[in-house]
């Protein structure tokens, strides 16, 4: 069995604190590694040591930081399918979509080769006579990273690129799911350059994550996972006097307009409903068609599109729609919202609770499921499912389907379908959601823009990735200084008209 234990000062290394978990082959339902949970003590120790690589780390000008950054995106892209392989193998998703994964991180560490622009401060020339002043950013030090399982290349990589790219050390605490890929990208940063000891990967759980919080020499913790962890995680990080920014669960909704185009409607919601098997944050769960008659063509267009989908493993070829889900666990817990659903009165159109893949009994595979006439009472529409599970609301008008989703306690993603421009421009300046999208119905920003949800869905001040990053992972000083020889006089200075 594979024993996988930590990266520390540049090297793997066995855990010693003789806790393990299981890391799951989802398609098959076997434990195929074990993976080291780090102790306080073993935490410490990579903070304490990361701390020490930090100071000359903090003072390699940015240019050079950035040539580490430009070598990773080499190796990155040279290890493309290594990378997809063994994500697919520990998460369950795609090929295609482990890629996607991939490559949604390796444009982060893109924009991070303009960390020399990006970290240049302000200067104002003669703010008085003799006086100028300017701010720089300078790094915190040491900073952490807790991430979740449903994207194990990119939210790690959008948290220790501009980490790192600031002169900070970082800390990545990934998820015990799936801990392959940030250990083989750690390997690929010293490859491309990065000292040993600036990048500590520690796997491990609760007790690792609690050292972290309490650690003094930890100065800012970014955390991506689900909302009751994200506030447990907040409050913590902030009573301990740490800069911490965490983000939460979703729950989004696209609201579909009667003058939409409802082939690429229903298009939009297969693939954000049910792609990675809806185990991502901003998949689409709740359809809100305004209007009977865009309900009900909306349902016709969707139930054959959704029987047709193909849940198999990913080794099954790149036709496959959607694998198994992470655990056995969240397959179960998964089970119980659909039946909470039937329970509490909505209607459930596809039903595929008996779904089961010949050859992978023991696999966590959920077959895809449509709910239609959902209330917002229901579990199935307060809870974040994280699941195949699409949820129809029936609204009457734009206004109330406009108000199911600001009354959500989740504001991650949202998205309107139509072609009438005020109501989309309405929807965009109105809705007190993060990140919204107008016939795009997953809106993820690009690498040079922030990411971020609004109400249960983000905790803290700044968003990840694009300028925010940069704005987290530094600290601003600014400096007055005067000197004497600008108080000369009358002196011919550089405010002289030219002859
Ligand atoms: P999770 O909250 O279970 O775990 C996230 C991280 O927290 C992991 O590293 C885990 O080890 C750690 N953790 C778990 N329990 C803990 C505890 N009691 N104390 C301290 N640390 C703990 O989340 P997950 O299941 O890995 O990921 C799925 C969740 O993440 C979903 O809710 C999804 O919406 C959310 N998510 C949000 C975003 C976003 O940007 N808002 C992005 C991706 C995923």
């Amino acid at each position: 069995m594979q024993e996988l234990g930590h990266w520390i000062n540049g090297k793997m290394v066995a855990g010693t604190s003789g806790r393990t978990a299981d890391v799951m082959n989802p398609a098959t339902g076997e434990v195929q590694a074990k993976v080291a949970l780090a102790s306080k003590a073993e935490l410490d120790a990579a903070v304490a040591d990361a701390a020490k690589a930090q100071v000359a780390w903090g003072l390699t000008n940015p240019q050079k930081r950035a040539r580490v950054m430009m070598a990773f995106v080499g190796l990155i892209n040279r290890d493309m399918e290594k990378l997809a392989e063994a994500l697919s193998r520990e998460h369950g998703k795609t090929i295609p979509d482990a890629k996607g994964d991939v490559q949604r991180g390796l444009e982060v560490i893109e924009y991070c080769i303009g960390a020399p622009q990006l970290l240049k401060g302000e200067f104002t020339d003669s703010a008085g006579p003799g006086i100028d002043m300017y701010s720089m950013r300078q790094p915190l030090g040491v900073a952490a990273g807790i991430t979740p399982f449903n994207f194990p290349a990119m939210i790690p990589l959008w948290k220790m690129g501009p980490a790192l790219s600031c002169g900070n050390a970082f800390i990545l605490k990934p998820s015990e799911r799936d801990p392959s890929v940030p250990l083989m990208l750690a390997a690929l940063l010293k490859e491309a350059g990065l000292p040993d000891g600036v990048l500590q990967v520690v796997n491990g759980d609760k007790e690792s994550v609690d050292a972290i919080l309490d650690n003094d020499t930890v100065q800012a913790v970014g955390f991506v996972g689900s909302t009751p962890i994200a506030q447990y995680i907040y409050s913590r990080g902030c009573d301990n006097g740490k800069r911490v920014q965490c983000f939460g669960g979703a729950k989004n909704h696209m609201i579909i307009m009667p003058d939409a185009d409802m082939d690429q409607a229903a298009d939009a919601l297969i693939g954000a409903g049910f792609g990675a098997a809806g185990e991502r944050c901003m998949a689409i769960s709740v359809a809100v068609p305004v209007g009977e008659e865009t309900a009900d063509k909306l349902r016709d267009k969707l139930i054959p599109r959704i029987e047709k989908l193909k849940v198999a493993p990913y080794t099954a070829g790149d036709d496959v729609d959607y694998g198994p889900v992470v655990t056995a666990a969240a397959k179960q817990n998964i089970l119980r919202l659909i039946e909470t659903g039937v329970a509490q009165g909505a209607d459930l159109v596809v039903d595929s609770r008996d779904f089961k893949l010949q050859g992978y009994e023991d696999g966590f595979f959920v077959g895809p499921h449509l709910f239609d006439r959902v209330t917002t009472d229901m579990d199935i529409y307060k809870q974040e499912i994280f699941g195949p599970v699409l949820s129809m609301v029936r609204a009457e008008t734009y206004e109330e389907a406009l108000g199911h989703a600001m009354d959500h306690e989740y504001g991650n993603g949202t998205a309107i379908f139509t072609r009438d421009g005020d109501t989309a421009r309405d929807f965009a300046s109105r809705i007190n959601i993060g990140m919204v999208g107008i016939n795009v119905p997953i809106p993820v920003p690009l690498a040079y823009h922030t990411f971020g949800g609004w109400k249960k869905s983000g905790f803290g001040d700044l968003n990840q990735h694009g300028p925010d990053a940069f704005k987290f992972y530094t600290r601003t000083k600014t400096v007055t200084s005067r000197w004497p020889s600008g108080l000369k006089e009358g002196g011919e200075f550089h405010f002289k008209a030219m002859d």
